[in-house]
């Protein structure tokens, strides 16, 4: 069968991360003030951030040096292994070449503790004693809650309530962790009460759960806010991906054409393929780079490409961003950790540079081909990477008609394990192709806030 598995020692862990605002062929906008419209400046952002993570948002330094307590962390779940996937090529019948890097290996199950972990440690050198977050499907609510208990911080995680309610065992593992978790949106905010005020039922959303935990932070001087992805700072600390992946896939003796992951926030695609599209850029290969999102919350693919808020509640400075509105609620689709209004300004820059392809993908598709990764291959994927696991296999079908061998890389960005109800659902034939609702969406843009800098 030939090689499957290409693990790096531990003594080849990267010590840099790659910053791709050092390669742009053109600068990212900037962050405006909401109140101003002008650029903010650093100290707009030190209510909420660390210093380092703030500086980081917009330094130009091509690498940023990880800090020794973060790789010793790190040590204890990476380098993450890159498999290539001989039994679901045979599956697929394909010519194509599939490997995948598995985040699933992490204590939490997916990528974010690969920031958790950094933004912990900031925090903790700076002096803050608490954090506040919020989490969709309960992925980054456990990865900080980990990462925070190390270093030795409060975490407080406000969970999107559809999440809540349909992922007790997420709410558990935070609170084994040691944090603690209220659902979203609660009595607890002013943000909370007035979205239940307007609607008691509210199932919640990332905008909403955003909005609390940046009003905790920015009432209280001992608390910061802690993102788990669209920032730069977050994309920047997730290239361990694929700063591991590119060695990696030297040791295989191959080097990928198509790159492929899911995006929410856009960090785990940004981790795996910035490295990539970084050595593109210096004039290196070019690669098909793929970013795969639900067709129910198709912020990529439908949205438009302008600023507006991070939150519903309109607490965070304007970004320019593929944004389907900040009051925009996606319907309750399994993929928790997509459910986001926005993306992260760099993935949305590269695709309007048409450095990166955006596809949407409805949810009963993705978990037929989660299915038949785990069956292939044996690792359940999360139903977010189940989006990634789709494309990729989509392409090696398509290598198959064309009659090419093509070399596809996607991110396995976390296992299941805490999803299986998900997965009963789709067994029994219970799942549904959710339409985003087109009146909703035409609603939400029409609130787009207008800015004179364009
Ligand atoms: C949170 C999450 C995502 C989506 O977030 P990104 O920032 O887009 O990566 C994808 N997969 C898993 C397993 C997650 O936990």
């Amino acid at each position: 069968m030939g090689d499957y598995k290409y693990n790096l020692s531990e003594d080849r862990i990267p010590k840099h991360w790659y910053n791709i605002q050092a390669d742009l062929p053109e600068p990212l906008a900037p962050v405006l003030h909401p109140g101003t419209g002008q650029p903010i400046g650093p100290d707009d952002l030190a209510p909420l951030f660390p210093m380092a993570c703030i500086i980081q948002e917009v330094t130009q330094e091509r690498e940023i040096e990880i800090p020794e307590p973060v790789r010793d962390v790190y040590k204890l779940w990476r380098p993450a292994p890159l498999y290539r996937a001989r039994r679901l090529e045979q599956a697929l019948d394909t010519p194509a070449k599939i490997y995948y890097k598995y985040e699933g290996v992490s204590p939490s199950g997916s990528h974010k503790p690969n920031t958790a972990v950094a933004q912990a440690f900031y925090n903790k050198e700076e002096g803050v004693k608490k954090l506040s977050t919020e989490t969709g499907a309960g992925q980054w609510g456990s990865s900080l809650a980990f990462a925070g208990n190390l270093f030795d911080l409060e975490v407080n995680v406000f969970m999107v309530k559809v999440s809540y309610n349909q992922k007790p065992y997420r709410r558990a593992l935070m609170e084994t962790y040691g944090a603690r978790c209220v659902a979203s949106p609660s009595n607890e905010t002013e943000s909370g009460r007035a979205i239940l005020a307007k609607d008691p039922d509210s199932t919640g959303s990332l905008g909403i759960a955003i909005s609390e935990a940046v009003e905790v932070a920015a009432q209280n001087d001992d608390t910061k806010y802690a993102l788990g992805s669209v920032l730069n700072h977050v994309l920047l600390h997730q290239t361990i991906i694929g700063m591991e992946a590119m060695e990696q896939m030297e040791m295989a003796g191959d080097d990928p054409d198509i790159v492929i992951g899911c995006a929410g926030g856009g960090s785990n695609f940004a981790g795996l393929a910035f490295p990539f599209l970084g050595a593109q850029m210096r004039g290196g290969k070019k690669r098909q780079v793929i970013a795969v999102e639900p067709a129910a919350c198709p912020t990529l693919t439908r949205g438009t490409f302008a600023y507006d808020f991070g939150d519903t509640a309109h607490l965070t400075p304007l970004v320019k961003m593929h944004t389907l509105g900040s009051t925009f609620v996606p319907s309750g689709i399994h993929a928790g950790g997509l459910r986001y209004h926005g993306m992260s300004p760099l993935v949305s820059h590269l695709v309007a540079l048409g450095l990166v392809e955006p596809v949407a993908y409805h949810q009963t598709g993705c978990f037929e081909a989660g299915l038949q990764f785990a069956r292939a291959e044996g690792i359940v994927p999360a139903p977010e990477s189940t989006h990634a696991v789709k494309a990729a296999v989509d392409q090696a079908l398509k290598c198959k008609e064309e009659g090419t061998s093509r070399t596809i890389l996607f991110n396995l960005s976390g296992h299941g394990h805490f999803d299986m109800q998900a997965y009963m659902d789709f067994l029994g034939g219970k799942l549904k192709d959710e339409e985003y609702d087109h009146a909703a969406l035409s609603a939400a843009m029409s609130e787009l806030p207008e800015v004179a800098a364009e």
